[in-house]
């Protein structure tokens, strides 16, 4: 029988366990030295140049740097529809309003003139999300942000080594955030890393994330329990040393599949920008679900619908805005497996695959 070939496969190793051995056999398992660590190597490895916090989760790490930013109730801040919720679930739980702008037909991240046209005199920030890991037009939207005197917010929960022109993505917003949850380019199991534009976004992302807390028990803001734990944290220090091979592993099968895919739309790279491929997301613009459901019945090949159902329909966001490449993308998009995991033989059957049932759809 064929072996299915899974959509998404986290690399888990024997350093890892080792390393989550030792930080057990210590007997100091909370945020400690491991998490220091990780939050100045990460910051290293990403040639970020700014400092990282780390958190329990890529969801967390986006409201406590919204809450640094100081958003609050009342407040808007652009987000794009096409993205995972957490996006907009973090800037609902600061209290202010996620206002859902359309996407780039190009990139599938939010469309510069889109974002210009959603300020209202309640916008404090942008998000942008780097989706797929390719990093948005954050030139264009840095040069919006300024002329509106708006903080950009960036969420990289799935852009890890990602950059544009040379600078990393998680080195342009006021924040920017990467997740490590297990299916994300790399993992610490559950985690999110958080890189600070000032040393007062630091200072206040740590008070959140630790009950408002600098000094013990000398509260200075409501804060959370949004600590990583150093178990988390020996995962991802090794993952650290993994990743950029597994890096170029992606962008490898990617070149594979961009060049022999046929009958289907391969994602687009921008010029100057560095795509790290978390997902490989192509368009099928004539029954994506069916294809969907052949390579899995068919050719016992697993694949992806990110996003389905945009935010800006979901119930607790409910709006009637008209987002026409954003409703066009979630018809149309669909992430073929492009892990590291993957062999010669498998990319094939990928390529064999697609362009045997695109042909058969035309
Ligand atoms: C995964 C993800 C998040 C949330 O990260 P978690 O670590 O799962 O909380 C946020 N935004 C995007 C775009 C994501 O893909």
């Amino acid at each position: 029988m064929t072996e299915f070939i899974p959509p998404a496969k986290p690399i888990i190793g024997d350093e890892e366990r080792a390393a989550v051995d030792r930080v057990l056999r210590s007997g100091m398992v909370a945020q400690g030295p491991e998490v220091k660590a990780f939050e100045e190597e990460f910051a290293e490895h990403f040639g970020l140049g700014r400092p990282c916090v780390a958190v329990n989760s890529g969801t967390s790490g986006l409201h406590v740097g919204l809450l640094a930013g100081g958003v609050k109730p009342g407040d808007e801040v652009i987000v794009p529809s096409f993205t995972f919720a957490a996006t907009a679930n973090s800037v609902a739980l600061t209290g202010a309003t996620p206002v859902f702008a359309d996407i780039s037909a190009d990139d599938f991240c939010l469309d510069p003139a889109a974002i210009e046209a959603a300020i209202t005199d309640r916008t404090v920030g942008v998000m942008p999300v780097h989706l797929y890991g390719h990093p948005a037009k954050m030139e264009a939207i840095l040069e919006i942000a300024e002329k509106h005197g708006l903080q950009v917010f960036e969420d990289a929960a799935q852009a890890h080594g990602a950059s544009l022109h040379g600078t990393p993505v998680g080195a342009f917003g006021a924040f920017a955030m990467f997740s490590l949850y297990p299916t994300k380019n790399m993992t610490s199991g559950e985690g999110g890393m958080v890189t600070a534009g000032t040393p007062e976004v630091e200072r206040l992302m740590r008070l959140y994330r630790n009950q408002g807390m600098e000094k013990p028990y000398h509260n200075e803001v409501v804060g959370l329990n949004n600590r990583m734990t150093d178990i988390h944290a020996a995962i991802g220090r090794v993952q650290l040393t993994k990743v950029g091979g597994w890096t170029k592993q992606r962008q490898e099968n990617a070149a594979f599949l961009t060049e022999h895919l046929d009958g289907v739309t391969p994602p687009p790279v921008a010029d100057g920008a560095v795509h790290v491929f978390h997902q490989y997301t192509v368009r099928v613009s004539d029954d994506r679900d069916g294809m969907a459901k052949a390579l899995k019945d068919e050719h016992q090949i697993g694949s992806g619908m990110f996003y389905p159902v945009p935010n800006h329909r979901l119930k607790p966001f409910q709006v009637d805005v008209e987002l026409p490449e954003t409703e066009r993308a979630a018809r149309e998009c669909l992430s073929l497996p492009v892990h590291p995991s993957l062999s010669q033989a498998d990319l094939e059957r990928i390529v064999t695959a697609v362009n045997t049932l695109a042909k058969a759809g035309a």
